[in-house]
């Protein structure tokens, strides 16, 4: 039998990616180990110090080497704090854009004892990942905002059939796989044209999946429900800024963005693992930062890689991490503070692995 194995780029990025990116790499190595799964983990430069070291946030080549592996894990990119310099540029909406990474995935769970406002969430949020109202990402030619004088700004967000069905679809196939419901959620009251052609892709798309309860919710009133009855959602579709509002708010109830990681997919075999936060500067270099998210996120990617290339050392890897940081997640003295804990980035990652 062909010995199973994955390649893949591990980009730390800024500030706290330098702890929680390493921390993800041990653990996923350590649960490969233990089912005969071979990971080769290719360092790439990005962000900070690829531009002092490249010239470049995002050295030329990267994107072509990384398209021969299997997928990345991403860490935060502190790109508002880069010198306003050539090459000083945000390299994440490239990368997605790039690698046609339309779907973000971010679940949200609830554990006990690491200060979740609500105990009674799990879900995912789906987030469209490469349309809305995201300047730089736009299908439109040049920028995404016009400024056509001084005291006026124009915002364009672009919302396509095929962006909408596309990600519909990854969203429908995961609520097929959980407990068989999806929201679609969006403002289609005030963005006639925009949401109400998400919502029509979406609902049409609903129709190949007669088995998921597909129901609709205005963004706002989405924003109070999820604080209201979160376990009336199992999985949440929604264009690119709700998304990421939404997620950050998900976040929030089950102890914030230490715990929210997430997944980025196409249609492909390809996918990038990237946590919901940011690069959190002010905890940097201390030591103290909650390697969750990260160490998740690159569980969702083994797992992901695994269904999809058919490698179920790949699954059962991913499945030892779960179980890994579940434990982890309960041990007060390992945890981290922001979750309520009294242990550090290097007691939890320890913890996990301890417990795979
Ligand atoms: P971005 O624009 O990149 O999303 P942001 O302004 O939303 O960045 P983050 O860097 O995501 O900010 O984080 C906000 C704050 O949350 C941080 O300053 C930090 O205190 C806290 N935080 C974020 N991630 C973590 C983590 N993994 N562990 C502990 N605290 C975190
Ligand atoms: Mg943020």
């Amino acid at each position: 039998m062909k010995d199973p194995h994955l390649v893949l780029g591990v980009l730390e990025g800024d500030d706290i990616g330098h702890e929680v990116v390493p921390a993800s790499v041990q653990v996923a190595s350590a649960a490969a180990e233990q089912h005969g799964l071979r990971i080769q983990w290719k360092p790439m430069p990005v962000g900070r110090r690829a531009l002092d070291t490249h010239g470049a946030t995002l050295p030329a080549g990267t994107l072509e080497t990384l398209a021969t592996y299997d997928g990345f894990v991403l860490g935060p990119i502190g790109h508002r704090e880069y010198p306003k310099v050539p090459g000083a540029i945000n390299p994440h909406p490239i990368m997605r854009k790039h690698f046609n990474l339309f779907a973000n995935v971010r679940p949200t769970r609830s554990y006990p004892d690491i200060g979740c406002l609500r105990d009674d969430v799990d879900l995912v949020i789906v987030r469209e990942n490469n349309e809305g109202f995201q300047p730089d990402r736009n299908v439109v030619a040049g920028s995404g905002e016009f400024r056509p004088s001084e005291d006026m700004t124009i915002s364009v967000r672009v919302i396509t059939r095929k962006g909408s069905d596309r990600v519909a679809r990854v969203a429908l196939a995961l609520a097929r796989s959980r407990r068989k419901k999806l929201t679609v959620v969006h403002k289609n009251t005030v963005f006639k044209l925009g949401c109400g052609m998400f919502v029509e892709e979406c609902l049409k798309a609903a129709k190949d999946f007669p088995d998921v309860e597909v129901n609709e919710v205005i963004v706002d009133t989405m924003a109070m429900r999820l604080v209201r009855d979160p376990h009336n959602f199992d999985v949440v579709v929604t264009t690119n800024m709700f998304g990421d509002i939404l997620t950050d708010e998900a976040a929030g109830l089950v102890g914030g963005l230490g715990m929210a990681p997430g997944l980025c997919i196409g249609d492909g075999d390809f996918a990038m693992a990237q946590a919901t936060h940011g690069s959190a500067p002010d905890i940097a270099g201390q030591g103290k930062a909650n390697p969750y998210a990260m160490v998740d996120s690159t569980r969702m990617l083994l797992d992901w890689l695994g269904r999809r290339k058919n490698i179920p050392q790949a699954v059962a890897a991913a499945g030892s991490m779960e179980r890994g940081l579940t434990a982890a997640l309960a041990d007060a003295k390992a945890r981290t503070g922001d979750i309520r804990g009294q242990g550090n980035t290097e007691s939890f990652t320890r913890a996990v692995i301890g417990n795979l």
